[in-house]
């Protein structure tokens, strides 16, 4: 019931055209869209893939009505104008991933390319290094394992069961116990589950065309608030630097591990501007007038919930005045 009043929201949204007038008047604001991976409509059946997903059909209409009612740009050359000061295109947007799925590449990027829209992924280093999945998609698929019965051993179970919430606690304290439980049964993989969760590689990160410009995302995906300060400035200056030196930038942007507000601080900030990071986002829900602090930028998240009318009606700021929930 309530799934069908808020469709018949957003269609009459649309409809009225009243998300596509709040998106014509944008004048010297940037938006951000935040994606994650990106399956096919079929994959959604398994229950181990993100809701923080979106389609190849959802992206595709997406990035259809982006390039017909607004004006995409690359999130660096956005920051230059903000930096400097100067007008941003009416209805500017910016594309980006977090994490770095090999996904991107393989799903998103002929999408972007026959769009020309350009797009930034922030990579979680780590896992591009060693190819490991990122600790969440682990998680997820150890407890898929656990509740269709493939871990039988109740230890184990038990192991899994008690591991601590990764959001709210320091992902070191995580790690050791996920990674024990991952070396014994990620032979389990299943090839859909190495399709979609898998990272992409540096030589994949180097190969994207040129449209394509990548950030950093911490090294182990670690949520900053929750550890210690030396940490905070490895997971930062350790990412930035790996970036730098792989795929030869000098300019470079930052993405916050889940990205609340309560997630980062001034600290964290700080370390950035230190390390030369032009920008960093956020997934605190909104648009960045011209002032904004480059280091907070706000972002809209856009997953597999998004018909194109609740998309249109995000980017149109009627998600902004009537909250997330509808
Ligand atoms: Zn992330």
């Amino acid at each position: 019931m309530r799934k069908f009043v808020k469709n018949a929201f957003y269609q009459l949204v649309t409809r009225l055209m009243i998300a596509r007038t709040g998106i014509a008047f944008q004048k010297n604001r940037l938006q951000i869209i935040a994606y994650h991976g990106v399956c096919l409509p079929e994959d959604i059946r398994f229950p181990w893939v993100s809701p923080a997903f979106a389609t190849t059909f959802a992206f595709d209409l997406q990035m259809s009505f982006i390039k017909r009612h607004m004006t995409p740009l690359s999130l660096k050359n956005a920051v230059a104008m903000m930096k400097k000061g100067r007008k941003l295109p009416e209805r500017a947007v910016a594309i980006t991933f977090d994490d770095g799925y090999a996904n991107n590449l393989v799903y998103a990027e002929p999408i972007l390319k026959k769009y020309e829209i350009p797009a930034t992924i922030f990579l979680a280093t780590d896992s591009i290094d060693n190819g490991t999945l990122f600790h969440f998609d682990r998680i997820n698929c150890l407890k898929y394992w656990s509740e269709s019965g493939l871990v039988s051993d109740e230890a184990d179970k038990k192991k899994l069961a008690d591991l601590p919430d990764y959001k709210n606690v320091s992902i070191y304290n995580v790690e050791a116990e996920l990674s024990r439980l991952w070396g014994k049964f990620s032979h389990m993989l299943d090839d859909d589950q190495k399709r979609l969760l898998s990272p992409m590689s540096w030589q994949m990160a180097k190969k994207s065309g040129h449209f394509i410009d990548y950030g950093a995302h911490t090294c182990g995906h670690a949520i900053l608030s929750r550890i210690s300060e030396a940490d905070r400035k490895k997971e930062i200056e350790n990412s930035v630097g790996k970036i730098r030196e792989i795929l030869e930038y000098d300019d470079i942007l930052f993405s916050y591990p889940n990205g609340e507000k309560e997630d980062f601080g001034r600290f964290d900030q700080e370390i950035l501007k230190r390390a030369g990071v032009l920008a960093a986002v956020t997934v605190i829900r909104g648009s960045n007038p011209l002032n904004s602090n480059l280091y907070a930028l706000r972002r809209r998240m856009v997953s597999l919930g998004h018909t194109i009318e609740v998309f249109e009606a995000e980017l149109g700021h009627i998600r902004d005045l009537i909250g997330r929930d509808i």
